[in-house]
């Protein structure tokens, strides 16, 4: 039996053809983006007749992909490097949390009327309370990084009531700049602070197979840390395994992208999410076979 939502859905592509579902992802690399294949899973199992494709689009030129969004009257884009700035001052509407990042990652198209999001910070804190029952209230944090990642986690983090947030950071500067994203529960901290943390995160490519190494030494872990390692490949680093082996609870940053997709599906059907599907279309692009996926 379909949803209200879906016949709606099904009504709106009958009177406007495919246009009205079909989303894209504009970016540049943007040709190995998973997002598709997770747009599409999420279409299907929602029985829509949705689409998503991606489109690379070269730095400077977020204006005209816009207007390409409004005159073709696609549903939405995700955003991913270099636009995830710009798209920010050509929209009609930015939400709260993209406004306080200055960053989006997913526009809506509602009738030409076009709203910015952010949900990579959300879509972390929502993998983690489905995937592992965990509640930010109270909770202790330590951000390695202060890029765009590390921003949208600290954003979303302390949004949602996380006490203490210490950011540390290669460039002093950027970590400065990304601690006052999270308000007066963020500032700028060091390895010293990774005692008394309850969540560790690592919001650096320290670890892929062009950037080498450990985020922070892994003799600090204990096994009260939650240890999230953004990166999802490899699936798991050698960070991830030091959290394991000091009996820490590891989490690679499969769940993260899977909800940040999750929650824009949301944001374009009005439906929840089917996150089951969608993770089975993306299993065999994140985890090697025999691979610990952390
Ligand atoms: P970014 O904006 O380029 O920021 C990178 C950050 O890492 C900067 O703060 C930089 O420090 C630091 N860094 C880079 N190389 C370093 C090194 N060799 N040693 C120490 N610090 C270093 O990148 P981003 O977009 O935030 O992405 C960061 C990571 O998160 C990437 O691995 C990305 O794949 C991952 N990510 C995962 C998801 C997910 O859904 N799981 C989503 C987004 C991003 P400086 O400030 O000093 O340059």
């Amino acid at each position: 039996m379909p949803s209200a939502t879906a016949e709606r859905w099904q009504r709106q592509l009958d009177a406007a053809g495919p246009a009205a579902l079909t989303v894209g992802v504009i970016g540049d690399p943007v040709t190995h983006s998973l997002s598709p294949q997770l747009h599409m899973a999420a279409f299907a199992a929602l029985g829509l007749a949705g689409r998503s494709l991606p489109f690379t689009v070269p730095a400077g030129k977020a204006a005209e992909a816009i207007d390409t969004l409004r005159t073709l009257g696609l549903r939405g884009l995700s955003v991913t490097m270099p636009h995830k700035e710009a798209v920010v001052g050509l929209v009609d509407a930015v939400s709260e949390a993209a406004g306080r990042l200055a960053a989006a990652n997913c526009l809506v198209n509602d009738d030409g009327y076009l709203s910015a999001h952010t949900t990579d910070g959300d879509g972390l804190i929502r993998s983690l309370e489905q995937e592992l029952g965990w509640a930010p209230a109270g909770q202790k944090a330590v951000v390695v990084g202060g890029g765009g990642a590390a921003r949208a986690v600290i954003e979303g983090l302390s949004r949602a009531g996380v006490t203490e947030i210490a950011v540390i950071n290669r460039s002093a500067q950027r970590a400065e700049a990304a601690a006052a994203v999270g308000g007066p529960v963020t500032r700028v901290g060091g390895l010293e602070d990774l005692g008394s943390a309850d969540l560790v995160i690592n919001a650096t490519p320290v670890g892929m197979a062009e950037s080498p190494g450990l985020p922070t030494p892994i003799e600090l872990f204990r096994p009260h840390h939650l240890v999230v390692d953004l990166i999802y490949q490899p699936a798991t680093t050698e960070w991830l395994r030091g959290a394991a082996g000091a009996k820490a609870t590891a989490v690679n940053g499969v769940p993260m992208l899977l909800y940040q997709a999750a929650i824009q599906i949301e944001l374009w059907t009005g439906m929840p999410a089917p996150v089951a599907a969608m993770r089975a279309a993306v299993a065999d692009h994140l985890t090697p076979p025999g691979a610990n996926s952390g």
